[in-house]
């Protein structure tokens, strides 16, 4: 330490508040405050951690500027406050005291974190006592949400109770020096779980687990594989035959498959990885990126699109599986068909009995099941697709989050939200509120934050939807416990989603596309132009209804949509479908019976998908779309089109559109041309709907949400043009623009606009 900057000795009382408990805080403290020569103590509080320190004000304010910058890897600060004053105490030493319990329970929970380098180094040091010990972790990583059972955070409170330590590993963790100081979940082959490695009848094997693993992966077997957050199921895919058949076993027909590569050159063999990328790839999150393959018609086997999404190995049993000359492995979630992920080990054995060929299961149990994430790398960002394990349950700040919020998210896509003193904490992928199985766990994970968070809500806030389980349970919460209940427009919650997403005030022009929402109007919406903020909305503009014949059938049956658009520009479909299907389509729309009319962008591309003849029916949702959008060819042509205004609404007119599609269509023109002309069409017509609101309304920033928005094609084109009509346009980054980031909108909304709890917005 240099001479500047000394000052007045003085006492300072500084209290941090964030993530910073089990992460190595305190021993960070504890060499920090050495290097200056300070003394006092620290110690753990409900909040965060408490510091007091006497010596000269100047290295005090150093020391305290350097706890943000200084950090330990997994610390999240949030907040620091200093408290000074010149009445010494006179320490003669510093000191890591008692933690105090402020009858609160504030502290912050960090996320699983992928195994670090300092770890591995050991897994594969021979000498090492913990080498090729499966559960080796620190301070720095291992397993965290996943295995907490109550708070506050401590190891008798979380699956790891039913594992005493043994002296070595007590020692380590009493020694502030040591790097697995107050490592909650540390262990040693002593003291901890171990592996298992059972057939497929669940009768235990002899021998080293991994290495029997290995084998059956080797012999193009299908190996289910505990995680953090729940059960894979493993296998190789450098054949057609081995990955067929986990997709016949696990019936899931032509839905991608993600990997996992050993390493970074193991997945830029198959992929194109950029630096972005590369940076999410490593981090400690571990998400599934989705890569562009680097041939776009290799790997069908794996995805049948243009990308694969691809994770790098998080756990040590993952590393030590790859160590065994593996290279790279589909590892897709164990579910049955939309079912959630299995976490439990007796329900692998029963219910992946017919999937797996074999079970490298672990005794360490999971408490929490949390799905992997799922991003692109975009704009030098994530763009979250699915924010769970690795994300989960770190808080989001919102200004005005005051207030305990329970926001119950939609409904296929599920999620909730809640939030305490300007926090907000979403919760990890649900999946579809329809299986009993998944509301089930839904309302459980409500119960479980609420308790870990110490929340009570004071208001609740959901979908407008009547229909959407998450409502009903809103509504039961609401009459049984007598908490206020909002009710907010599906669309609007996407664009305060993606403003709050973006820390925006006031007003904007939201660009909202999805499959699904129900309108004030009580009609289907999915393609709106909206303005507005978190105090309410205006629906200015839309891409008009289209008639769903058969409704839900029509989602699956994507010629349904094809035809009826075509039907109704007064476009004859007669050279491209059945005269078979163009009656019963004409029927039905002339009866109007199952008729229902949907502006959702969602169906727009299932009816262009058809036409276009890239897919006539989908086995999974958003088929069309993503399918046409990996079909798409350079070009930058689009169709022609109209924006004609009707009681004061901007509708989308497709006639001119549908008619050039129908005829290149016809001619034969190259499928990969049309596609990209008809979402260039999309661009340009959003680019000409926000000119026209910009006129009217003056606003200028706009917001990009909604389901359609995992479309990067539009994306990225959107954002481009916009951006050089003088438009600022902002995108999501830190929940997904699809119906997993509703939640974040119904808080923020419920949080900084409604103050009088106005029961939804105003069409
Ligand atoms: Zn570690
Ligand atoms: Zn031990
Ligand atoms: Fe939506």
């Amino acid at each position: 330490m240099g001479q500047e900057g000394k000052g007045p000795v003085i006492r300072a009382n500084i209290k941090v508040r964030g993530i910073v408990q089990g992460v190595g805080f305190r021993p960070f403290i504890h060499r920090q405050v050495r290097g200056y020569g300070l003394k006092g103590w620290v110690r753990n509080t409900s909040d965060g951690a408490e510091i007091e320190v006497e010596g000269p004000e100047g290295l005090i304010d150093r020391f305290a500027e350097e706890l943000w910058t200084k950090k330990p890897l997994l610390a999240l600060i949030e907040d620091v406050r200093i408290d000074k004053t010149d009445d010494l105490r006179g320490y003669d030493r510093f000191e890591i005291a008692g933690s105090r319990d402020l009858g609160r329970r504030n502290t912050l929970i960090s996320p699983d974190v992928a195994v670090c380098e300092d770890c591995l180094r050991e897994l594969r040091d021979p000498s090492d006592r913990r080498y090729r010990y499966p559960y080796i972790n620190c301070t720095n990583c291992g397993p965290r949400f996943t295995i907490i059972k109550d708070v506050p955070y401590d190891r008798a409170k979380t699956t790891m109770a039913e594992f005493p330590m043994c002296g070595t590993c007590e020692g380590e963790y009493t020694n502030i020096e040591n790097r697995r100081y107050h490592a909650e979940p540390t262990c040693c082959p002593d003291c901890g779980p171990g592996l298992i490695y059972c057939r497929a009848d669940g009768r235990p094997a002899n021998g080293d687990p991994v290495k029997l693993a290995a084998e059956d992966l080797k012999a193009h077997r299908i190996v289910a594989v505990k995680g953090l957050g729940g059960y894979h199921l493993a296998c190789l895919f450098d054949d057609d035959e081995t990955p067929a058949r986990l997709r016949e076993r696990k019936r899931r027909d032509e839905k991608p498959f993600a990997v996992m590569c050993r390493d970074l050159d193991a997945a830029r063999k198959i992929c194109e990885v950029d630096e972005t990328e590369e940076r999410l790839l490593l981090s400690g999150a571990r998400p599934i990126v989705l890569l562009k393959k680097k041939d776009r018609g290799s790997l069908m086997n794996v995805s049948e699109n243009g990308r694969v999404g691809v994770m790098l190995p998080y756990t040590p049993v993952h590393h030590l599986l790859f160590d065994e000359g593996l290279e790279s492995l589909i590892m897709t979630s164990a579910n049955l068909s939309d079912l959630p992920i299995i976490y439990k080990d007796d329900e692998a054995l029963r219910e992946l009995a017919d999937i797996a060929d074999g079970f490298l299961m672990g005794e360490r149990e999971i408490h929490t099941r949390c799905d992997d994430s799922l991003v692109y790398g975009f704009d030098g960002k994530a763009y979250p697709v699915r924010r769970s394990r690795g994300y989960v349950p770190y808080p989001l700040r919102l200004q005005g989050a005051d207030n305990m919020i329970l926001a119950c998210g939609a409904e296929q896509k599920a999620s909730f939200c809640i939030s305490r003193e300007g926090s907000v904490f979403p919760s990890q992928h649900i999946g579809d509120l329809k299986n009993l199985q998944t509301f089930d766990n839904y309302s459980r994970q409500i119960a479980h934050f609420e308790n870990m968070f110490s929340v009570r809500p004071q208001k609740l806030v959901c979908d407008l939807h009547p229909d959407y389980f998450s409502t009903s349970y809103a509504e039961e919460r609401s009459k049984n416990e007598g908490i206020p209940l909002i009710k907010v427009q599906h669309h609007w919650a996407h664009m305060a989603s993606c403003m709050a997403d973006n820390g925006l005030e006031g007003d904007v022009i939201g660009v909202i596309w999805d499959g699904t929402g129900l309108g004030t109007d009580g009609t289907i919406w999915g393609g709106e132009f909206l303005a507005g903020g978190y105090e309410g909305f205006s629906r200015l503009g839309t891409i008009g209804g289209i008639k769903l014949p058969g409704g839900d059938r029509a989602v699956e049956q994507l010629w349904r949509t094809g035809i009826s658009m075509l039907l109704d520009c007064g476009v004859d479909p007669s050279g491209l479908y059945d005269e078979e299907k163009i009656s019963m389509v004409r029927t039905m729309i002339g009866s109007g019976l199952n008729c229902p009319a949907s502006s959702g962008m969602g169906r727009l591309f299932d009816g262009a998908a058809s036409v276009i003849g890239i897919r006539q029916d989908a086995s999974y949702e958003g088929q069309g779309a993503v399918l046409l959008e990996a079909a798409a060819a350079e070009c930058c042509e689009a169709y022609p089109f109209k924006v004609t205004k009707k009681d004061g609404l901007y509708i989308f007119d497709k006639k001119e559109m549908l008619r050039a599609i129908c005829d290149e269509s016809m001619r034969g023109v190259e499928k990969g041309l049309m596609a990209a002309r008809f979402m260039n069409t999309m661009v340009r017509m959003a680019e000409e709907m926000c000119v026209l609101i910009r006129e009217d309304t003056g606003l200028d920033r706009v917001c990009l949400s909604g389901g359609s928005f995992q479309n990067i094609y539009m994306l990225e084109r959107l954002v481009k043009d916009l951006g050089q009509r003088g438009f600022q346009v902002f995108h999501h980054s830190r929940v997904p623009a699809n119906d997993e980031g509703i939640a974040f909108g119904q808080l923020a909304i419920a949080a900084k606009g409604n103050k009088d709890d106005v029961p939804c917005g105003t069409a």
